[in-house]
C-alpha cells in the first residue's frame, strides 16, 4: 500500500484499477452486429431499429423479465440506412455489414447469381432467418391526376427509387411488362422519402415503393393529399409474376390510406438475412430473441407491418437456404424437419400469402 496516499483516496483508486482491469474482458464480451435497411423514410429503418433492439443486449442492460429485452448477451444490434435490398446484399458480401433486410426475390438472385447478380456477383453465402410481411409494389399518384393506368405514365415525371434499391428493379421489371421503355419517362430517382415530398408538392407526378403497408410516410401525406395506387394485374401482372415467381397478387384494402380506394397490386415477402460468415450460436441466439414473447412488445411499438410480424409466417416464401444456427431454432420449435440429408435444406418457395386472398379473375 502507497503510504502517501490519504486512506480516503485507496478504496477510490482500488476501484479504479479495479474497472481499467475488468473492461478488458468486458470488451471481449461484446459482439456488434450491423443490419442494412434501406431509406430512413422506409419501412425497413424501423423494423431493422425494432429488431435490432428486441435482439441486443448489451452489458448492464436491465435483465429479461425484469423490464429489460431478451436479447443476446453482450450483443449490440445497429439498424444502417442504405438504398435498400440490392444494396443490402452486395454490403454483406463486401463483408461491410454482417445482416440485412432484402426483399424474397432480390435474396435468391443473388444466392442463384442471376440478373442483377449474374456471374462474378453472385453473393451464394447469403442466408435466411425468417420471413417478416409482404411488400406491395406502390405506384402513388394523386387521386386528382390524369395518370389512372401505369401505361399512363408514358413522359411523366416519376421516381422508379435509387439504384440498388429493391423498388428500382421491380419498377423496371414493372414498365417492361407494361411495354413502357423506361427512358421514355422524365426520371426524377429518389427515395422514398424525398419522392413523398415532391409528389406532394406537385414537383413529380408518380413514384414506386415496394414496401409494407401501410408506408407511414405514404399514410401521412394521405392524410393531407387524396392518393391513388396504380392497379397491377391482368395480362401485364402475369407476365411480371412469369419473370418474378415471388411477386403474389395482393389487394391494398381502402382502409389502408385515407380515401385510397382498394388496389390490386402484386407483393413480395421481406426476409431478415444474414451472411453466412456468421456465427450459428450468434444466429441461434438473435432468431430465438426475435421470436421471445418479450420482443412482440418491442414490435408492437412499430408501424403497422412491423405489428403483423409473426413466427408462423417466418419459412414462408423462403427459397434461399435458412443459417444454421436459424434451422437450429427452428427445429427446436418443430417448424422444420431433422434433416434427412447432408444437403441444406431449403424451405419450399411458396409465394408469401396475401393479406387479402386474391380475387380470382
Ligand atoms: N423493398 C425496398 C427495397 O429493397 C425497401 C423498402 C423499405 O425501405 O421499407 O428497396
Amino acid at each position: 500500500m502507497n503510504r502517501h496516499l490519504s486512506p480516503n483516496l485507496v478504496p477510490v483508486a482500488a476501484l479504479a484499477a479495479a474497472a481499467v482491469l475488468s473492461l478488458p474482458a468486458a470488451a471481449q464480451d461484446m459482439k456488434f452486429l450491423r443490419i442494412g435497411t434501406g431509406s430512413i423514410s422506409g419501412v425497413y429503418f424501423p423494423v431493422g431499429g425494432l429488431i435490432a433492439s428486441a435482439i441486443s443486449h448489451p452489458p448492464g442492460a436491465s435483465l429479461c423479465g425484469q423490464g429489460g429485452s431478451c436479447g443476446v448477451p453482450g450483443l449490440v444490434a445497429v439498424a444502417q440506412a442504405s438504398r435498400g435490398s440490392v444494396a443490402n446484399v452486395r454490403q454483406i458480401a463486401a463483408g461491410r455489414i454482417e445482416s440485412a433486410l432484402v426483399q424474397a426475390d432480390i435474396a435468391y438472385f443473388a444466392v442463384k447469381g442471376v440478373g442483377l447478380f449474374s456471374g462474378a456477383k453472385a453473393v451464394p453465402g447469403l442466408r435466411a432467418i425468417a420471413n417478416l410481411y409482404p411488400e406491395a409494389v406502390h405506384v402513388v399518384v394523386r387521386k386528382k391526376s390524369r395518370i389512372r393506368a401505369i401505361r399512363d405514365l408514358r413522359r411523366k415525371r416519376v421516381s422508379l427509387d435509387l439504384k440498388g434499391s429493391g423498388t428500382r428493379a421491380i419498377a423496371n421489371l414493372v414498365l417492361k411488362e407494361y411495354g413502357i421503355d423506361a427512358k421514355s419517362l422524365r426520371q426524377r430517382n429518389s427515395q422514398v422519402g424525398p419522392a413523398v415530398d415532391r409528389l406532394g408538392a406537385g414537383s413529380i407526378d408518380a413514384f414506386f415503393f415496394v414496401g409494407g403497408f401501410p408506408a407511414p410516410s405514404i399514410a401521412r401525406l394521405a392524410r393531407d393529399v387524396p392518393l391513388r395506387l396504380l392497379p397491377i394485374s391482368g395480362e401485364p401482372a402475369a407476365a411480371i409474376r412469369k419473370a418474378d415467381p415471388f411477386l403474389a397478387p395482393v389487394i391494398v384494402p381502402a382502409s389502408v390510406y385515407d380515401r385510397m380506394e382498394e388496389t390490386r397490386t402484386l407483393a413480395v415477402g421481406a426476409l431478415w438475412t444474414v451472411s453466412d460468415k456468421v456465427d450459428a450460436d450468434l444466429v441461434y441466439g438473435i432468431t430465438r430473441a426475435l421470436w421471445h414473447p418479450t420482443s412482440r412488445l418491442i414490435l408492437d411499438q412499430g408501424p403497422p407491418p412491423v405489428r403483423r410480424i409473426r413466427l408462423k409466417n417466418a419459412l414462408k416464401g423462403v427459397a434461399i437456404p435458412l443459417h444454421e444456427g436459424a434451422q437450429r431454432f427452428y427445429r427446436e420449435k418443430g417448424l422444420m424437419a431433422k434433416p434427412t440429408s447432408k444437403a441444406e435444406p431449403v424451405p419450399k418457395a411458396k409465394p408469401q400469402t396475401p393479406a387479402k386472398p386474391a380475387p380470382k379473375s
